[in-house]
C-alpha cells in the first residue's frame, strides 16, 4: 500500500487504499520499445513466463511487469517499514492510482500471454511481424539442420559390423 493517508471527513475503512495494496504486489521496470527480431522475442520469451506481463503506457513508454508481492507488506495489507519505505513508494500518490482514476484504461496496451502479443504484434505492426516470422523460421531451421548434423556424426562413430573370420581350408 502506498501511503494509507488517512483523511479526516472519511473512516479507515473508507479509504481508497484500504483492503488494496495492489501497488504492493508487482515490480514494473521501463525497456525499450522493440524494434528488432531479438527485442520481439525478448517480449514472447518474457510473456512466456508466469507473472510476466508487459505494457505500454499512454506515453508509448514500454514496461515489464513482475507480478510479486513486497516482502515488507504486512498480512492485514500495511507497509511494514513505513518510515523507512523507498521513495519510489513514498512518491507514488493514491490520488493519482489507476485504481481511482478511471476516466481512461490505465494502458494503452497490455498483454499477459505470448499468443495474445503475437496477435497484436501481426495485426499493428504487419510488416515487422512479416520479417520477425521469417526470422523465427530460418532459427528453427537453422537448429534443425545443426541436429540432423549431430545426428549424422553420431551414427558415423557407430562401430562397423563384426568382422567374420575367413573360413579354414579342410587339411
Ligand atoms: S495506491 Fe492504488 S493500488 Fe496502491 S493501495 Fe491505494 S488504491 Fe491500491
Ligand atoms: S516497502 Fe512498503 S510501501 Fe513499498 S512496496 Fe513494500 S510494503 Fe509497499
Amino acid at each position: 500500500m502506498a501511503e494509507l493517508e488517512l483523511l479526516p471527513i472519511i473512516k479507515e475503512s473508507e479509504h481508497p487504499c484500504f483492503d488494496c495494496a495492489k501497488c504492493c504486489n508487482y515490480v514494473a521496470v521501463e525497456i525499450d520499445e522493440p524494434t528488432t527480431n531479438k527485442e520481439y522475442d525478448y517480449v514472447v520469451w518474457y510473456l512466456l513466463h508466469q507473472g510476466v506481463s508487459v505494457f505500454v503506457d499512454w506515453d508509448n513508454n514500454w514496461y515489464i511487469q513482475f507480478q510479486t508481492r513486497c516482502d515488507k507488506l504486512t498480512e492485514n495489507g500495511l507497509c511494514g517499514i513505513y518510515e523507512t519505505r523507498p521513495a519510489i513508494c513514498r512518491d507514488f500518490d493514491w490520488r493519482e492510482c489507476e485504481q481511482h482514476v478511471k476516466e481512461e484504461a490505465p494502458d494503452k496496451w497490455s498483454w499477459t500471454e505470448a499468443d495474445v502479443f503475437l496477435t497484436w504484434f501481426e495485426r499493428k505492426r504487419p510488416k515487422a511481424f512479416k520479417k520477425f516470422d521469417a526470422y523465427r523460421q530460418k532459427k528453427q531451421r537453422k537448429a534443425e539442420e545443426k541436429e540432423l548434423q549431430r545426428v549424422k556424426v553420431k551414427i558415423t562413430d557407430l562401430p562397423g559390423p563384426p568382422v567374420e573370420a575367413p573360413p579354414t581350408s579342410p587339411s
